[in-house]
């Protein structure tokens, strides 16, 4: 009840706004409904690793999945990385924009309400301290705070950490990028859930997600989905 009161004032204080256009937002959501509507959503997408797929064969897993699948059990993105989601985690990340990260984080809760499976925490890829210290947030802990709010998941921000600072992926191949995220991640020892979701803002090639899947397997977990609000399409 005294939530319910909080977002009536808040609501008041701030009328919801277009984050794209600045027109007034639409159902207590920061986007109106055309630029809702403009939102690139993924239709049809490999089941194991979420690539978009244009031609989704019989089993419904892209080429890759079916010769080398990864080390998570599922992965699920909501939109293509392209504008103007592409806007807003950017907006996100590089102007640390934390109202985008709520409402990306709420339209990706609305998409995963009637998910079947529901894991027992939410685990946000972490950044490498100094990388955290530089932007002072971490854009997949403020997705992964909107989710755990709104689907009542606990978020396990401390699970993982990030011990080798690795320069940028983009740029660089498949293969050096598998080499430079190797042992990047670490998992805490104590408190291990069996189901979790990883959670992340873009997936780009999936090398990143699959590497803390690997470490997250390795130390134990169970089942690993992951959970990203975009997929780039192809590489
Ligand atoms: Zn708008
Ligand atoms: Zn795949």
């Amino acid at each position: 009840m005294a939530n319910h009161w909080l977002s009536v004032i808040e609501h008041w204080l701030y009328p919801p706004t277009c984050l794209l256009c600045g027109d007034a937002g639409e159902g207590g959501l920061d986007l109106c409904g055309g630029c809702l509507e403009s939102l690139p959503r993924i239709q049809e997408a490999c089941a194991r690793c979420a690539l978009p797929l244009a031609h989704p064969g019989f089993n419904r897993l892209c080429g890759e999945c079916q010769q080398t699948p990864p080390a998570y059990d599922a992965a699920l993105a909501l939109f293509h990385y392209q504008q103007p989601v592409r806007h807003l985690i950017q907006a996100l990340k590089f102007g640390g924009r934390l109202d985008c990260a709520r409402t990306l984080g709420r339209l990706l809760a609305e998409h995963l309400a009637e998910h079947p499976h529901r894991p027992d925490a939410l685990v946000p890829v972490p950044l490498h301290p100094r990388r955290y210290r530089e932007r002072g947030f971490n854009q997949s802990a403020e997705i992964a705070l909107e989710l755990s709010r709104r689907l009542a998941i606990p978020l396990h921000a401390s699970l993982c950490t990030r011990i080798r600072h690795t320069p940028a992926q983009a740029g660089l191949s498949a293969r050096q990028r598998r080499v430079n995220v190797r042992r990047a991640f670490q998992v805490a020892d104590t408190g291990l859930p069996r189901h979790v979701a990883i959670v992340d803002d873009v997936v780009t090639t999936g090398t990143t997600v699959n590497e803390l899947a690997r470490t997250l397997r390795a130390a134990g977990v169970a089942c690993i989905q992951v959970w990203a609000v975009a997929r780039v399409s192809d590489h």
